[in-house]
Order: C-alpha cells, then sequence, then structure tokens
C-alpha cells in the first residue's frame, strides 16, 4: 500500500474577504494564486493562497462567510493550522506580527523546534513553524512579497486536532492514509499544559504532520468563521486517489463520489472524531485556466458557471490585490 505524500490544501471559514486577503496577501507575504467561487455556494468567493505558483502542499483556502457564528474549539474540528518557515526565521515574524498589531503567544518550542502561535483576524488558530518540507516538496517563493524570500512561508507544515478517543482516529489515518505515531510529549505554553503527540508520514517533515491531544472533557467544536472546514491530502494522480478512497473505505469512512474541482479533483471524508478529509490529485493545478504571472488577478470561474457569470459577479463583494499589498 502506498501512502499519501502529506498536505494538498487546507480550507478555512473567514469573515469579510477583503479582511483575510489584506491579511494573507498583505501581512503574511502568500500569493492569492485562485480567486473563485465556492462550487457548492457560488454566491460566495473561495480565495486560495499559496506560492508563487500554488504548488501542491502550500495552499490555504478560504471561503469567506462573514455572517456565520465564530466558531467553537473542541474535538471532532481540525483546530491549528501550522505554516513552515525557514529555520531563524521566526524573529523576523515576531516583530512583523508586532508591526502590523497582530496578537500572538510567546515563541515556543513543540518537538524542538520553535513556534510563534496566533490567530489570524477572523479567529483562525495558527503557527508559524520553523521546519524543512519532506524531500521533493516543491515551493517557489513569489519575489513580489512583501516578506523577503528568505523568510516566506514555505508550506502547509501540518495540523492540529483535539479528539476523544485517540486510537480510532489514529487507525483511521494509518489505515487509510499511512499516518504512524513518530513523538509524544508534554508541552506548556502561557494558558495550558497538554500532552500531544505527533503522527507522521515520510520522514515526518513539514506538510506529513497531525498532532492530536486528547481532549474528551472539552466539547465538540464546532463550524464558524474562524474553523478550519476541511484538510485535503495530496494523491499524485487519480488511481492513487481511488486507492487511498478504498483505504478509507475500508477503515470504515464513507468516501463520496469523485467530484471534479477543475484545478483537482476531490474525494471526501470523515475521520471517526467527524473531522472532514479530502484527498485531492496534484494535477491539474491552478495554470490551467490562467497564465502563471497572472494568477488570482480576476474571478475564474469553472466551465459549468461562465454562463452565470454576471449576476455571480453582480453578487460578490469587491476586493483589491492592490489593496492588501497596502497593508
Ligand atoms: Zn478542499
Amino acid at each position: 500500500m502506498s501512502n499519501v505524500k502529506g498536505l494538498h490544501h487546507i480550507t478555512a471559514i473567514a469573515g469579510d474577504a477583503q479582511e483575510n486577503l489584506d491579511f494573507y496577501v498583505g501581512t503574511l507575504g502568500m500569493r492569492l494564486v485562485k480567486r473563485t467561487v465556492n462550487q457548492d455556494a457560488p454566491d460566495t468567493y473561495h480565495l486560495f493562497y499559496g506560492d508563487r505558483d500554488g504548488n501542491p502542499g502550500i495552499d490555504l483556502t478560504f471561503f469567506p462567510w462573514p455572517k456565520l457564528p465564530a466558531r467553537r474549539r473542541g474535538w471532532g474540528v481540525w483546530d491549528e493550522v501550522m505554516l513552515g518557515v525557514p529555520k531563524g526565521a521566526l524573529d523576523y515574524w515576531v516583530d512583523r506580527l508586532n508591526a502590523h498589531g497582530v496578537s500572538h503567544s510567546a515563541v515556543e518550542t513543540r518537538f524542538g523546534e520553535r513556534v510563534l502561535p496566533y490567530e489570524d483576524p477572523h479567529g483562525l488558530c495558527s503557527a508559524l513553524v520553523e521546519s524543512e518540507p519532506y524531500e521533493g516538496f516543491t515551493h517557489s517563493p513569489w519575489p513580489d512579497s512583501s516578506v523577503p524570500e528568505e523568510c516566506q512561508i514555505h508550506s502547509l507544515a501540518g495540523i492540529r486536532i483535539f479528539v476523544r478517543d485517540e486510537s480510532a482516529t489514529a487507525d483511521f489515518m494509518a489505515r487509510a492514509f499511512g499516518f504512524r505515531l513518530e513523538s509524544a510529549e508534554r508541552q506548556h505554553t502561557e494558558l495550558e499544559e497538554l500532552d500531544w503527540k505527533r503522527y507522521v508520514l515520510g520522514d515526518g517533515k513539514a506538510g506529513q504532520r497531525i498532532e492530536l491531544s486528547v481532549r474528551p472533557e472539552i466539547a465538540r467544536g464546532s463550524w464558524g468563521t474562524g474553523a478550519i472546514h476541511h484538510v485535503a491530502w495530496r494523491a499524485g494522480d487519480e488511481a492513487e486517489q481511488a486507492e487511498f478512497a478504498s483505504s478509507a473505505a475500508s477503515a470504515g469512512a464513507q468516501p463520496t463520489p469523485v467530484i471534479d474541482r477543475f484545478w483537482f479533483k476531490s474525494v471526501y471524508m470523515q475521520e471517526p472524531s467527524g473531522a472532514l478529509n479530502e484527498i485531492a490529485t496534484d494535477g491539474p493545478g491552478f495554470a490551467v485556466d490562467e497564465e502563471p504571472a497572472a494568477l488570482g488577478e480576476r474571478l475564474v470561474l469553472p466551465p459549468k458557471f461562465e454562463n452565470h457569470r454576471d449576476a455571480i459577479e453582480a453578487g460578490l463583494p469587491p476586493i483589491s490585490v492592490s489593496q492588501a499589498l497596502r497593508v
């Protein structure tokens, strides 16, 4: 059996779309690589942030749904997005978050790595992690970013989750995707002290990690602004995707049929605590319908929505990348 390669993308729920753009392009220096609509709710945006080329494994995507109530942290919903930055870059990032008025926690150590936790403007639990991506991972720095190339976010490093029943989630992630327990430690933060376990793929570097803490005493989490909606794992092609979906079904999940997202193909399933997973193909990628130099500049619609472009555009709030770059 082969394993998923690592994270493909993470999708979260945001508030106001321009505020989301201001933060991810203006403050964090990521590139808007696709400006499109939610294919299940085409009257709302779906914004994709990544590196210069929108490589799989660095895409952080958002549904801006400002009318939703705030999310509730708890078990059964992915909890924290970890973004990889080069070793030694966190001092730069502490200064940058301070300069942009972003509240953050003190730098802490997790599994031997320096980590800077913060929340985005809409409450998404996030952290910058000094770590190296896995062998074969592709990252293209974005020369037009307001963050110098040597400090840019280079990957989705990992994802954190609270669960009630560790073995159910761990067994599923092992059988469906190939995760194995790598290490465990008790971690102290300014607010709490918790036991964490790190499950990994491959060599366990950035992009290949789930960190899990057993918290039966807390409530179930819920979606809302600031929540992670789902986490997608990389399949090289559709044959691999079918293999992983079959493994997930053998492990007790109920995978959806393959859904064509146009830039990749998707299969979705819940793990036993309820958190939503996706298996996404690496291709064809974001350059299939836009010039690489112009990614994200205009609203791109999957072909099935093109007939409704005027009505869709009229219903979406205007957003501006150049405004975000002035933040
Ligand atoms: Zn997705």
